[in-house]
């Protein structure tokens, strides 16, 4: 059977069908829907052979079992957000549905090939993102805060997860699936505004920004807005004011994608009547080498300590939440810049912003890489999500490159070592 990519447009819009309705895709993880979406992709791929089963976080797994043990694995998310589009996640789970009757029609794969269809990406329930790809990678080690998730019905996490047939505490024993995996390649849409600004269908992602999210209190003195002098005063808003601005700069001087974000500034008192006296303000930033993101924090809380003391106030700065940038893997970024420029003709290299479970299988020891589309107007999460049709095929067909050649690779020895002894060791 030939690669049919229009098919996989086809039946992206069957699953919208199925399972969205008037306001977008209502794939939730963790509800009846997103059972209806799972069992939709069980009954259509019956015909390619490949074994169906979910494993201990909850994640499907679809093994078309090859003449070596060692696997290619294709991976998305079928899950959405809620009032969600119809290709985020869903694109690569579909696409890879494609690629896997191409190859199954084939006879055996010299290697194994999987098709996992991560559970809970979007962590849109309760709040936790990236459940199934991180219990199968090994990093999710936050069981404690997840048993005290609660919906906004009051339903608890474990409670959510055991009418799937998942049990929380059990949940890391998924991380025996990765055991075999020689590479993982994940197809998504870009959900950002790179690509069609420079008018191409396809990027190669190179990988996962670092992030930094701090807490900055400022804190100055409330005094009465009629009687005390300009002059005279320790205005904390000042200072987050100052800093809002500053790391605009901070971002264009890094150069490259770099982004830094002030998302929300909260003062007391708070009222119109008096000087501000502490503003909390949040601030997020993101760069993929490890050492701009370390020098992006360390000139914003100078910049912080130049403007307490411009401005007489105090400043204290909290860690929210960090990640070190993931990078993916050097053959497979070169495997997926010659699938695109065999459908395309021009392959741009890119960053991602969001993280995704790429990341989650990269950071434990699987070389990753991962393709981006074009989205149009960079919009994702919504239902006005959307890439042009041609595009979509497109990326079908480089999607199938990609993997035939990692499965060559693989079948020459490349990608991980996954023999026993190796995997004791690590
Ligand atoms: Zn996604």
């Amino acid at each position: 059977m030939a690669l049919d990519p229009k098919r996989t447009v086809t039946e992206l819009k069957e699953l919208r069908e199925l399972t969205g309705d008037e306001d977008g895709a209502q794939r939730v993880a963790w509800t009846e829907t997103w059972e209806q979406a799972r069992e939709w992709l069980r009954e259509k791929l019956v015909e390619t052979g490949a074994k169906e089963a979910i494993d201990a976080a909850g994640n499907q797994w679809f093994t078309l079992r090859g003449r070596a043990k060692r696997a290619v694995l294709v991976g998305g998310h079928i899950d959405s957000v809620p009032n969600g589009g119809w290709l985020d996640g869903a694109l690569n789970v579909v696409a890879g549905m494609e690629v896997l009757r191409r190859i199954a029609s084939e006879g055996t794969p010299p290697v194994t090939v999987r098709l996992v269809n991560w559970a809970d990406e979007e962590g849109a329930r309760f709040g936790r993102s990236l459940f199934g790809s991180s219990a199968s990678g090994g990093s999710m080690r936050d069981q404690d805060e997840l048993r005290q998730l609660v919906d906004r019905d009051g339903v608890a996490l474990p409670d959510a997860l055991a009418a799937h047939g998942v049990d929380l505490d059990r949940a890391i024993q998924a991380q025996r699936e990765l055991q075999t995996a020689a590479a993982y390649l994940e197809l998504h849409i870009e959900q950002g505004p790179v690509l069609e600004s420079l008018d191409l269908p396809l990027g190669v992602v190179l990988g996962t920004f670092g992030v930094e999210r701090h807490r900055i209190t400022w804190h100055g003195q409330a005094a009465h807005a009629g009687s005390t002098p300009m002059d005279k005063r320790r205005d904390a808003l000042a200072g987050a004011a100052k800093l809002a601005l500053e790391i605009r700069d901070i971002a264009r001087r890094t150069g490259g994608a770099a982004v830094c974000t002030s998302g929300n500034v909260v003062c007391r008192p708070g009222i119109v009547t008096s000087v501000v006296e502490t503003a909390e303000q949040l601030l997020d930033q993101r760069e993929l080498n490890v050492q701009r993101l370390a020098m992006m924090l360390t000139e914003a809380k100078a910049a912080s300590e130049r403007f307490a003391a411009e401005e007489r106030i105090d400043v204290a700065w909290e860690r929210i939440w960090s990640i070190e940038p993931i990078l993916f893997d050097e053959t497979l970024l070169g495997f997926c810049e010659e699938a695109i420029l065999e459908v395309a003709g021009t392959a741009h290299r890119l960053p991602s912003g969001p993280l995704h479970d790429a990341a989650e299988v990269s950071r434990a020891g699987v070389p990753t890489v991962m393709m981006f589309v074009q989205s149009l107007r960079g919009l994702s999460h919504t239902k006005l999500e959307d890439t042009r049709e041609e595009h979509l095929q497109l990326a079908v067909s480089a999607l199938d490159g990609l993997v035939a050649r990692t499965i060559d690779w693989v079948a020459g020895g490349g990608g991980r070592d996954t023999s026993e002894k190796t995997r004791r060791g690590t």
